[in-house]
């Protein structure tokens, strides 16, 4: 029996009262636990995995790593861990990762109330009580004052049996990159054929080519991915940047997407063809997503500027990639660069120079069926797979919220209240849902930024917004429909000054047939977000009815 399963077993309260449930033990819920707890609440983190990390514990394919760096995709609550906790790369591997959260569990004694291996199944608002009651699959019932979703955006992973026939039927392996086991998988001689070619695959891609005989990789989107120039840490780089740590967080926090990137002055149509292509090559060189994105004043607002940035990348890829054919084929020409997630990679396009890789478009001709020996695609053409490897994606922003029975005022389902798409008042509530919160919800930064930084300033947000509550003795909060019409209106404005609706990307919904077409986040900018929600907090949090009896379990 692992330590943890352990933990578990002797973790298991049956159910109970608490002030606050946290439903997942990401990065959000470990750090909802550590605030609220730290304040004095009785607070239950509940989470279905076997373990914490929540994306760092499930997403172990080969290859997994972040694409932020690791300096910046850490918790900057505590100096101390700040201080001690030394990253080994530039952008770590999901192992390293893991070990930095369950570090955090170990250093801050957060195991005791944390349940893993559990699944919320139901949590309905009790109008009566102003509380809310909680079901889990293990039978368990919890009563809680305010519930917080830290359940993830990129949590709910999409089953590639229900979007590709024939699944079942399939005599070889087949692995889902979200869902990867947790033991070696041994590639060595296989045809694998690898369905999928978004930020995961072309993380996945170049590994499965160096231990597989053969690859097919299925392709229905050219995606833009831009290097990582990931290293190891210069132990230099570290000490110093830890010392001015506080500066570099505090830019963070007031940065477009939450990494403290210099702001661009000039458009890319300012620059002369050779000064922009200086430009991009300098950031080409240095690495990383947001320096792209952020190369010009106009990258994703303007067509023609982002074209300039596009164009440079199809040039990389045409220069790295041999094969004319194949390399065209890479190209992306149906969406602006950035109005899909920007991929950050370690050798993705060299890849495709392997004797063993090949890049078949299924585009036009899409995947007909899976076969008891591979894959068919509509004109049956068919390629035969030892091991097939589905890095399909997620049901994002609202599909781990939609798959608990959530229920709030008048017993209305959180499904029905957004079947047009999701309404949320700063994307951390939304009206009929009186004492629920969303960490990184539909309608704040969240995957548009460095999710570490949007985390933290969510919980905090929260966790005043609760004190406040006790401070006064009120028991609820929720926010007006004013308000949220408001906000969401702000949101789509926004959100539709740019070139970001022009993209069939999983941000408007796109990959979820039947999902309603919103582009959920908000790009206003991490840090002109914070101001927001700080001036409704300083206005006594505007934009919300607090009401009720305070009736914390405890206290
Ligand atoms: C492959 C991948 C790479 C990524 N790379 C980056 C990156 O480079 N930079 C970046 O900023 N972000 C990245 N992200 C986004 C990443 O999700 C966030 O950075 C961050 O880890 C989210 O933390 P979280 O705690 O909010 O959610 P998660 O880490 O998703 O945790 C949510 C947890 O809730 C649990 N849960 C959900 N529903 C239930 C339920 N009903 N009952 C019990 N438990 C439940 C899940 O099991 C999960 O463990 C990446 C995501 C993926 C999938």
């Amino acid at each position: 029996m692992s330590q943890l399963q352990e933990r578990t077993e002797t973790n298991s309260t049956g159910g109970g009262e608490y002030d606050v449930l946290v439903v997942g033990a990401g990065f959000a819920g470990l750090y909802a636990l550590y605030k609220l707890r730290g304040l004095g609440y009785s607070v239950r983190v509940l989470e279905r995995g076997d373990g914490v990390g929540g994306t760092w514990f499930w997403n172990c394919y080969p290859g997994a790593r972040v694409d932020v760096e690791s300096l910046e995709y850490s918790y900057s609550f505590s100096e101390e861990l700040e201080q001690d906790w030394e990253w080994t790369e530039r952008y770590p591997r999901q192992p390293e990762i893991l070990k930095y959260i369950n570090h955090v569990a170990d250093r801050f004694e957060l195991w005791p109330d944390i349940q893993l291996e559990t699944t919320v199944e139901t949590a309905h608002f009790d109008e009566e009580r102003g509380r809310w009651t909680v079901t889990t699959d293990l039978g368990e019932v919890y009563d809680a004052q305010h519930v917080i979703m830290a359940t993830g955006c990129l949590s709910q992973r999409k089953n590639p049996g229900d979007e590709f026939a024939g699944l079942d039927t399939f005599k070889g392996d087949w692995y889902l990159t979200s869902a990867w086991p947790k033991e070696d998988v041994d590639l060595s001689g296989k045809r694998v054929v690898v369905v999928g070619t978004g930020s995961t695959a072309i993380q996945v891609i170049p590994k499965v080519a160096q231990q597989a005989d053969h690859v097919t990789v299925l392709q229905r989107t050219a995606n833009f991915s831009v290097p990582a120039q990931n290293g190891p840490m210069d132990p230099e780089f570290q000490s110093a940047l830890k010392a001015r740590y506080r500066a570099h967080r505090k830019a963070a926090k007031e940065s477009a997407f939450g990494v403290p990137v210099e702001m661009p002055e000039r458009s890319a149509l300012d620059f002369s063809a050779e000064e922009a292509r200086a430009e991009l090559e300098a950031r080409w060189q240095a690495g990383g997503a947001a320096p792209f994105m952020l190369a010009f004043t106009d990258v994703l607002v303007d067509e023609r500027a982002n074209e300039v940035v596009a164009e440079f990348v199809r040039d990389k890829i045409r220069a790295t990639v041999k094969d004319p054919a194949t390399a065209d084929l890479l190209c992306p020409r149906d969406h602006p660069l950035g109005t899909k997630r920007l991929c950050v990679d370690t050798e993705y396009y060299e890849t495709y120079n392997r004797d063993n890789v090949e890049l078949v478009s299924v585009r036009e001709n899409p995947i007909a069926r899976i076969t008891p020996t591979g894959i068919r695609l509509q004109d049956g053409t068919e390629f035969e797979a030892d091991v097939i490897v589905f890095a399909i994606g997620f049901d994002a922003m609202t599909g781990a919220l939609f798959d608990i029975d959530l229920r709030g005022r008048g017993n209305v389902a959180l499904k029905e209240a957004w079947k047009d798409g999701p309404r949320t008042y700063l994307g951390l509530t939304t009206v009929g849902f009186p004492n629920l919160y969303m960490i990184t919800g539909p309608g704040s930064p969240s995957v548009l930024s460095n999710m570490v930084v949007s985390i933290e300033q969510h919980v905090d947000w929260i966790a005043d917004l609760i004190e406040h509550m006790r401070e006064r003795g009120l028991g609820v909060v929720e926010a007006t429909q004013e308000a949220q019409d408001k906000w969401v209106a702000h949101v789509h404005e926004v959100g539709h000054a740019t070139l970001f609706p022009r993209a069939n990307s999983w941000y408007m919904g796109a990959n979820v047939p039947g999902k309603p077409r919103v582009f959920t986040p908000y790009i206003g900018g991490v840090g002109v977000y914070r101001q927001e929600c700080d001036e409704v907090a300083a206005k006594g949090y505007e934009g919300f009815d607090l009401s009720g009896e305070r009736s914390l379990a405890t206290a």
